[in-house]
């Protein structure tokens, strides 16, 4: 059953999709700061400049890339390639160029897909200095000979800073779960900005609804060196995070892929698995690989959270991935949507867990003298009935209702709801804080 507060998300995420697709987003700049503020808009978004120059971990932040223009001009005088067409026109990160020369040596400086002649591929040189342009192999195989004019007026600003948003749903408790996606690719729709209006829609959701028992944070920041310095500032939390979900690529009409956390056994993963075993639509689990998203940072050895992954088709697997042929066409209302409740729904379990302990645990409590029994009939009845059993049975304090949920079979919310129905009747103690 849709919760009331998932109506329009489908509709609510494309939009959001619209209006950000074409902003310059990049490891640093005003792309992402345009998109922090687009959702901003929706729930509120914190945002932390992390100053270029900034050791975190291995890595560096790197000066702040802004770009003015850059375009190249054939011999006959027309454009032949212009980054104000797309973003993904321009190599991320090309250094300043102002030069004429031959087709030759321009071409040294061109990227296409010869496999994919009507697609401009994705490229960045965030590391290594470099500049370049990306094309359609069709229009770099009509380029005339003779000589071009290279533009690309950008800048490489070493007083600049890298940007990063969090949303923070304040819990009633200490402990802490983590979402996370990137937010550094402009111009494609699936990778990765599905997965930021994704959690843009799952920000404004859970701003909305009672104040869950644990602090939802949610981080929206450039890819890799993003999650590497959110987690090197944030040293002194990370012990409190009890679960994690690494969000990207969930636009795609792929089946939901659920890749568990390095533990490979933490709530996360179980709650992962009991929520897609009961959705209505095909889904996969995967063991952990070192390879995906931001999960790679988050399970490092030096950290090993309990943080797990989840997307539709999972990056680098479909053929659009990286190319313009990842647009809009190819991510919809629907997968968006049962993305968002899949996504939902795991959380949901990691909140409403518990290990519940029985007020009457020497031989079976009457439950008909408490109007517990099934009076209605009905399977949901009969379900319900099953779930408080196994719950009473299970309710010794060791196990939680998860294992209730696993051992029997049923939907994590019936037995959430017979957990409810028998704490109600005084047949378990109250729920620890
Ligand atoms: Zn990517």
């Amino acid at each position: 059953m849709t919760p009331p507060d998932l109506a329009g998300a489908g509709a609510r995420m494309l939009a959001l999709m619209r209006e950000t697709f074409d902003l310059p987003r990049s490891l640093t700049g005003d792309g992402v700061r345009r998109t922090l503020a687009a959702i901003d808009t929706l729930v509120p978004v914190q945002v932390t400049e992390v100053r270029s120059g900034t050791v975190v971990g291995d890595w560096t932040v790197p000066p702040e890339w802004r770009v003015r223009e850059a375009h190249v001009t054939g011999p006959d005088g027309a454009r032949v390639v212009d980054v104000a067409d797309s973003p993904l026109h321009l190599v991320g990160y090309s250094t300043p160029v102002r030069a004429r020369m031959d087709r030759d040596a321009l071409l040294a400086h061109v990227h296409s897909l010869p496999g994919r002649p009507d697609a401009v591929p994705y490229r960045t040189s965030y590391w290594v200095p470099e500049w370049g342009f990306c094309m359609r192999h069709r229009d770099v195989e009509a380029l005339p000979a003779g000589e071009y004019e290279v533009v690309i007026d950008a800048e490489l600003d070493p007083l600049g800073s890298m940007t990063m948003g969090e949303i923070v749903i304040q819990g009633t408790g200490g402990d802490e779960v983590l979402v996370s996606t990137p937010v550094c690719h402009p111009g494609l729709a699936n990778d990765n900005l599905s997965g930021v209006v994704l959690l843009a829609e799952l920000g404004r959701i859970l701003a909305g609804r009672p104040a869950p028992r644990r602090t939802h944070r949610i981080l929206l920041s450039p890819g890799t060196i993003g999650p590497i310095a959110w987690l090197a500032a944030n040293a002194e939390r990370l012990p409190r995070i009890h679960a994690g979900l690494a969000v990207m690529c969930v636009g795609d009409p792929g089946a939901i892929t659920y890749k568990a956390s390095r533990r490979g056994d933490a709530p996360v993963d179980r709650a992962a698995a009991l929520a897609l075993a009961h959705r209505p639509e095909p889904h996969e689990l995967r063991a952990f690989i070192p390879w995906g998203g931001d999960e790679r940072q988050f399970c490092s050895p030096g950290y090993d959270l309990p943080v797990g992954a989840i997307s539709r088709t999972p990056p680098g697997e479909y053929p659009e991935n990286h190319t313009s042929a990842d647009d809009l066409s190819l991510v919809g209302a629907e997968a968006l949507e049962g993305s968002l409740a899949a996504v939902l729904e795991i959380l949901e379990i990691l909140e409403g867990d518990e290990r519940p302990v029985s007020t009457n645990p020497f031989g079976e409590p009457q439950l008909g003298r408490r109007g517990l029994t099934n009076r209605r009939g009905g399977e949901k009845g009969n379900q319900l009935e099953m779930a408080m059993l196994w719950v009473l049975n299970l309710a010794d304090g060791a196990h939680s209702l998860t294992d209730a949920a696993e051992r029997c079979g049923l939907p994590f919310p019936v037995v959430r709801e017979a957990a409810d129905a028998l704490r109600a009747a005084g047949l378990l103690a109250p729920r620890a804080a």
